[in-house]
């Protein structure tokens, strides 16, 4: 999935995961993951995340070698925000080559600027599941606890303040949208538009990839 931040990469990634029965990896996730329990890698990360700025890429690149070697991401997976820079493209390549797996399609979800500032600051997300929800698009049921977790208040995630998102557009803008030629003219590149409904974005999604009416991978 590639995308500016607050696209809607992680809801559409989940819900592809789901419908293909295989796993969802998050970068962001894991690190934010790594953050909380207070690891070395987690807790460098998380200066860098806080700021808005992206992770070295040699820190990223070793993490995503690791995890997709996991047993749920052995008949594939949905990657969320990697890659983020044309660095971290070509080890991707080179690693999946090296294994016999590749990356078949690259889903690029499109909004402007300001629709997604607007979505941004109107995100929250529960601290546990890490779902993510918008009082616009993807409520809570009673607005402000998670529908799975009806003890626990739902929070604004801390990159994204005002400061910190201005960083991430910046940094989407000068490391990760050169990935778009990247995977242009390597003919994976499937422009979607990240524009209205949860459920009509996930409808254009299937239709235009033809994952609709695919049947899971199974190398
Ligand atoms: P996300 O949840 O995808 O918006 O990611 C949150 C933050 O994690 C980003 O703003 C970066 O600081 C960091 N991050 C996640 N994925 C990457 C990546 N592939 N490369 C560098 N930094 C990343």
């Amino acid at each position: 999935m590639l995308g500016a931040p607050g696209v809607g990469k992680g809801t559409q990634g989940r819900r592809l995961a789901a419908m293909h029965g295989c796993s969802l990896i998050s970068t962001g996730e894991i690190l934010r993951e790594a953050a909380a329990r207070g690891t070395p890698l987690g807790l460098e990360a998380r200066r860098q995340m806080d700021s808005g700025r992206l992770v070295d890429d040699d820190v990223m690149i070793g993490l995503v070698r690791e995890r997709t070697l996991e047993p749920d991401a052995r008949d594939g997976f949905v990657l969320d925000g990697f890659p983020r820079t044309v660095p971290q493209a070509v080890a991707l390549d080179a690693m999946l080559a090296e294994r016999g797996q590749r990356i078949e399609v690259v889903l690029y979800l499109e909004a402007s600027e300001d629709e997604l500032v607007r979505r941004l600051q109107g995100r929250r997300e529960c601290p546990v599941c890490k779902r993510a929800y918008n009082p616009e698009g993807t409520p809570a049921r009673d607005g402000s606890h998670c529908d799975d977790h009806p003890a626990v208040e739902l929070r604004l995630r801390q990159d994204d303040s005002e400061e910190a998102v201005r960083q991430r557009f910046a940094e989407f803008r000068a490391k990760t949208a050169p990935l778009v030629d990247y995977y242009t003219v390597t003919g994976r590149l499937r422009p979607v538009t990240g524009m209205g409904t949860v459920d009509g974005v996930f409808e254009t999604l299937r239709r235009e990839t033809g994952f609709g009416s695919r049947t899971p991978q199974t190398n």
